[in-house]
C-alpha cells in the first residue's frame, strides 16, 4: 500500500473545498470566519485562507495546512473589518501549493476582488487559453483563478463586480459554489445545476452568512435561512440582501456523495439532516442485503450512521470495532517501510474484544480503488473475526468525477476494473459483499433522481464534459472504446452517453 493510500481518508474519494462568506458590520468577522472554516475542515485540509474588508481595503491571509495551523491570535487580530470570505482547500485541479490556496485576489480599477470556490469548471482549460490569448497572465494553475480573472476583466468592462459575476456565470460550465468579496459586498453564486452545496444564514437576525454547509452556521450561532438556489446570485452589502436567479438548467444535479460521504452528518442538505439520511441508507442496505451475523461495525467516521441504521433494521447488535486516529493531517510524516507494512493500522486500530470469534458486518460508504477496504478487512480478520461481511451504502463507483471530487482514473476504480461484484468480493477478501442499488439509494434518500448527480455510478454526466477533459480520466482501452462510440454516435446524430441528460 502506497503511503498516500495509507493516509487517504476512507473512502478513497477525497474532499473538494469549503467556502464561507459573512457581512456583519460591528462583528469580529475574521474570528467568525475562522470558526466557520474550522467546521468546514473536513472538506479540505491542504490550505486555508481568509479575506477581510473594512470597507476601504481587502486584506488576505492564506497558508498551507489545517485551519488551526494557519491562523493564530496575531493573524486574526490583524484581519479587521466588517465583511469576509474564507476557504479550506483540497486540490482537485491545480497542485497543492500556496499559489493555488484561496481566497485568490485580483485587482481592477475599482478595487480588489477576492474569490473562494468549491467545485470544478469542466471548461477551465479553454477559458484559460482564451484569456491568455487576450494577454492575461496567471499566477496559479487552478480553475478558480480562471474564474477570478474573468470576473476582474468583466468588472473593468462593465464597471462593477456584481454585473461581472452575472456576466461570467453563463460562461462557467461545471460545478461552482463561490463566495466573492469586494471592498463593500459579499457575493455568493451557485452553478445552475447546484452540484455543490451552499447555504444562507442570518446571525443575530441581521448579519448575513454563507457557507458550504449548515454545520458552519451552527458553530457561529447563525440560523440557517435557506440554500442558495442553483443558478442564483446573492449580494449582501450596506443595502441588505439582493438575490436573483441568473441562470436555469434543465434539471438539478446535487452531488449524491454530499449525502453519502462528503457533508458532515450534522449538516442539513435539501432540508434533510445528513445523519438521518445516512441511517436510512444503512437501513435500506439491511433490507436489500440481509446477512446472518453477530455484530454490525462501522468504518469510522462516515460509516457510523449507516451502521446504526443497518443494526436497527436488521436487529443485529451494533458495536464499535475500529478506532480511528483522527489526528493524521496531510503533513503527517511518511512511515518507513516497517510501519508501512502495518498498513492501515496507523489510522485504524481494531478492538479485538468486540470482534474476536464473531461474524462481523462491516458498513462503509463506498469502495473506490479497493486497496483501503482490503487493508481494513485484513485488520478485522487479524483481530479474530470468524467472518467479515461488507455492506456499502453507495452503488459500485465505476466512473470518474469531473465536478470537484478527486477520484482515480477509471482504470483504477475497482468496480470498473473488475467484471462482477463477486470478483470485487474476492479481491477485497470479504465473505460477502452487498452494494446499495441505485434504486435503493434513491428510495433511502427520498430525493428525485432528476435533482441528483449520479454520474460516478451511471456514467451519465448531467453537465457535458469536454472531450479532452473526459478522455484524460479514462484509461487507454476505455478511451479507444469511447472514441469509437463517439464517432459512431456522431454518424448516427445522437449525443454521447456521457452527455445525456439523465
Ligand atoms: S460524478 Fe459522483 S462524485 Fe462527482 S459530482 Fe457526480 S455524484 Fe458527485
Amino acid at each position: 500500500m502506497a503511503g498516500n493510500e495509507l493516509l487517504a481518508a476512507t473512502p478513497e474519494a477525497r474532499e473538494a473545498c469549503g467556502v464561507s462568506g459573512i457581512y456583519a458590520p460591528g462583528e469580529d468577522v475574521a474570528r467568525l470566519t475562522y470558526f466557520a472554516l474550522f467546521a468546514l475542515q473536513h472538506r479540505g485540509q491542504e490550505s486555508a485562507g481568509i479575506s477581510v474588508s473594512d470597507g476601504r481595503e481587502i486584506q488576505t491571509f492564506r497558508e498551507m495546512g489545517l485551519v488551526s495551523q494557519v491562523f493564530d491570535e496575531e493573524v486574526l487580530a490583524s484581519l479587521t473589518g466588517d465583511l469576509a470570505i474564507g476557504h479550506t482547500r483540497y486540490s482537485t485541479t491545480g497542485s497543492a501549493s500556496l499559489a493555488n490556496a484561496q481566497p485568490m485576489v485580483a485587482e481592477w480599477s475599482g478595487g480588489k476582488i477576492a474569490l473562494a470556490h468549491n467545485g470544478n469548471l469542466v471548461n477551465a482549460v479553454s477559458l484559460r487559453k482564451e484569456l491568455e490569448s487576450q494577454g492575461e497572465t496567471f499566477a496559479a494553475s487552478s480553475d478558480s483563478e480562471v474564474m477570478l480573472r474573468m470576473v476582474a476583466r468583466e468588472a473593468q468592462r462593465l464597471g462593477g463586480v456584481e454585473a461581472a459575476v452575472a456576466e461570467c456565470m453563463p460562461r462557467w460550465t461545471g460545478a461552482y459554489s463561490v463566495t466573492i468579496l469586494t471592498e463593500g459586498a459579499v457575493i455568493a453564486a451557485r452553478d445552475p445545476y447546484g452540484v455543490r452545496p451552499l447555504c444562507l444564514g442570518r446571525l443575530n437576525g441581521e448579519a448575513i452568512v454563507f457557507a458550504s454547509e449548515s454545520c458552519a452556521l451552527n458553530v457561529i450561532g447563525a440560523e440557517l435561512v435557506r440554500e442558495v438556489e442553483p443558478g442564483e446570485l446573492i449580494i449582501a452589502d450596506k443595502d441588505g440582501l439582493r438575490a436573483r436567479v441568473v441562470l436555469s438548467a434543465p434539471r438539478q444535479a446535487l452531488c449524491v456523495f454530499e449525502y453519502i460521504y462528503l457533508a458532515r452528518p450534522d449538516s442539513k442538505i435539501g432540508g434533510q439532516l445528513v445523519h438521518e439520511v445516512r441511517k436510512r441508507l444503512g437501513a435500506q442496505l439491511a433490507e436489500d442485503h440481509p446477512v446472518e451475523a453477530d455484530v454490525v461495525i462501522p468504518v469510522p467516521d462516515t460509516g457510523w450512521p449507516a451502521a446504526i441504521g443497518f443494526a436497527e433494521r436488521s436487529g443485529l447488535p451494533f458495536g464499535e470495532g475500529l478506532i480511528k486516529n483522527r489526528y493524521i493531517a496531510r503533513t503527517f510524516i511518511q512511515p518507513d517501510q516497517r510501519l508501512r507494512d502495518l498498513g492501515v493500522r496507523i489510522k485504524l486500530n481494531p478492538l479485538r474484544e468486540a470482534i474476536a470469534g464473531r461474524r462481523v458486518v462491516m458498513v462503509d460508504d463506498s469502495i473506490v480503488r479497493g486497496t483501503t477496504k482490503k487493508g481494513i478487512i485484513g485488520l478485522i480478520r487479524d483481530a479474530g473475526a470468524k467472518e467479515v461481511h461488507v455492506r456499502i451504502t453507495a452503488p459500485p463507483y465505476s466512473w470518474p468525477c469531473y465536478y470537484g471530487i478527486d477520484t482515480s482514473n477509471r482504470s483504477e476504480l475497482i468496480a470498473a476494473r473488475l467484471e462482477s461484484e463477486e470478483e470485487i468480493r474476492k479481491e477485497i477478501g470479504a465473505d460477502s459483499l452487498g452494494y446499495q442499488s441505485v434504486e435503493g439509494m434513491l428510495k433511502a434518500l427520498g430525493v428525485p433522481r432528476r435533482k441528483l448527480c449520479l454520474a460516478c455510478f451511471t456514467g451519465q454526466y448531467p453537465i457535458a464534459i469536454p472531450r479532452d477533459v473526459k478522455l484524460s480520466k479514462l484509461d487507454l482501452e476505455e478511451q479507444e472504446w469511447r472514441e469509437g462510440e463517439d464517432r459512431a454516435e456522431q454518424k448516427a446524430g445522437v449525443p454521447s452517453p456521457t452527455e445525456t441528460q439523465e
